[in-house]
């Protein structure tokens, strides 16, 4: 590894760190009611714990299994966090790239793509990079997409 490219890495770092503290903050509270945390890939991972069996008790359970605030990845399970680790680290690549401006920006374009009559989540220009490099497609795939 170059210096050059030790110090992308550190600015990497360095620039999204307000949205890992976001994560930190979430991650703890996790540990606190049971939750395991590992690193992998430069990434803390927090997953399990009460906090996750709760919200898998809520009827309304939209199938969310994780999500990431720069480099820390909050998810229900490890089984889970292998399957979408690829996912996730799109968007850790992208709180790179973006820093504080990442969670406006995706705001924005999930507001975008609702003013357009589709769909916030799915439709999201941070979302399309990150199911891009996925390799098994989700059974929502298969739904019509109005455009
Ligand atoms: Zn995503």
């Amino acid at each position: 590894m170059s210096v050059l490219h030790k110090l992308q890495r550190v600015a990497g770092y360095v620039w999204a760190a307000p949205n890992t503290a976001i994560g930190l903050l979430g991650g703890v509270t996790m540990l606190c009611f049971g939750a395991r945390l590992r690193f992998v890939r430069g990434v803390a991972e927090f997953s399990g714990g009460f906090l996750v069996e709760l919200a898998h008790s809520f009827p309304s359970s939209m199938g969310f299994c994780a999500v990431t605030f720069g480099h820390v990845i909050l998810g229900t399970s490890e089984r889970e966090l292998d399957f979408v680790r690829d996912h996730e680290h799109v968007h850790v690549k992208q709180y790179e790239s973006w820093g504080p401006l990442f969670l406006p920006a995706y705001l924005g374009s999930s507001v975008w793509q609702l003013a357009k009559g589709r769909r916030a989540y799915r439709d999201n220009f941070f979302e399309r990079q990150a199911f891009a490099s996925e390799s098994r497609p989700r059974a929502w795939d298969a739904t019509p997409r109005r455009r």
